[in-house]
């Protein structure tokens, strides 16, 4: 059951430099969860507990799961990923279990990044907590913050979780030694986008007349995994066409290509 649900990866292959448009929070994850993990003895000396959790919250695709990856690469740690659907969803029944395997893992394969995707699946506030499903759920969430109870900030454990539903979220697990560091991962501004543009071509063959700075003004409102989209998608078109380098108007059809397609999700953006 394990296997299935949880991602174990050891130093993943993403690093900062792969990431675009995301400084402040680039820094604030290096110093919550990377420098406790490389200079714990910074904290002892000063006398201050690292954070216990911290939570990354904001809209789908804009690299949340890339910078818990990146943190994990950079202090060499193991990243265990499980999502909070899979928790409650996949196995019923399992959920307070399969939490208690997640930290033994972890605890095996030290140092090691905790990644809770989708954490409102197991902590949102409800109104009716009274089905079934809603008490595995409550024995899911329980168990989680048992763990992270009982946990040594100043040891080889990090734990980040994220959601895109923060509005949803139980108070409870945001309270002092629980996810008590709240980072926001908001959709690029313009010029978050064109680096990420810049990032996502680095191994496409580009035509001159390709000008970043005016796709990053084009395509107001993407997210970074939009903007990789749109990437690949200039990439097919010219596939199609049987050119082997991307022009300008590859990207600019994309675009229209791909904004559109995404349309009838409209209210995603809640
Ligand atoms: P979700 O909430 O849907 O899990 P997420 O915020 O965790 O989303 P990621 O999985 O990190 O998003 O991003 C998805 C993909 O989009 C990444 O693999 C990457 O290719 C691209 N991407 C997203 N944000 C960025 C960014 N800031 N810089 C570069 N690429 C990005």
């Amino acid at each position: 059951v394990r296997a299935r649900v949880m991602q174990v990866e050891h130093s993943p292959d993403v690093t900062y430099e792969d990431i675009g448009g995301l400084d402040e929070q680039m820094n604030e994850v290096r110093e919550t969860v990377e420098m406790p993990l490389k200079s714990p003895e910074m904290f002892t000396k000063v006398g201050i507990q690292p954070p216990s959790g911290v939570l990354l919250h904001g809209p789908p695709g804009t690299g949340k799961t890339m910078l818990a990856k990146a943190v994990a690469n950079q202090t060499d740690a193991t990243f265990i990923k499980m999502a909070g659907s899979e928790l409650v969803h996949k196995f019923i029944g399992e959920g307070a279990k399969l939490v208690r395997d997640l930290f033994e893992v972890a605890r095996e394969n030290e140092p090691a990044v905790i990644f809770i995707d989708e954490i409102d699946a197991i902590a949102s506030k409800r109104t009716d907590s009274k089905t079934s499903g809603d008490a595995e759920v409550q024995r899911t969430m329980m168990q989680l913050l048992a763990e992270m109870d009982g946990f040594d900030e100043r040891g080889e454990i990090r734990i980040i979780a994220a959601t895109n539903r923060f509005d949803m979220l139980d108070p409870a697990i945001l309270r002092p030694g629980r996810f008590d560091r709240l980072i926001e991962v908001p959709k690029p501004e313009i010029e978050g986008r064109e680096l990420i543009f810049k990032i996502h071509t680095r191994d496409m063959n580009v035509a001159d007349d390709v000008d970043f700075g005016e796709l990053a003004e084009l395509t107001e409102g993407a997210s970074g995994a939009d903007v990789k989209a749109v990437c690949t998608e200039a990439g097919m078109f010219a596939i199609r066409e049987d050119r082997t380098e991307i022009r300008m108007a590859d990207f600019e059809a994309a675009w229209e290509k791909t904004s559109q397609a995404e349309e009838p999700d409209a209210d995603d953006s809640l």
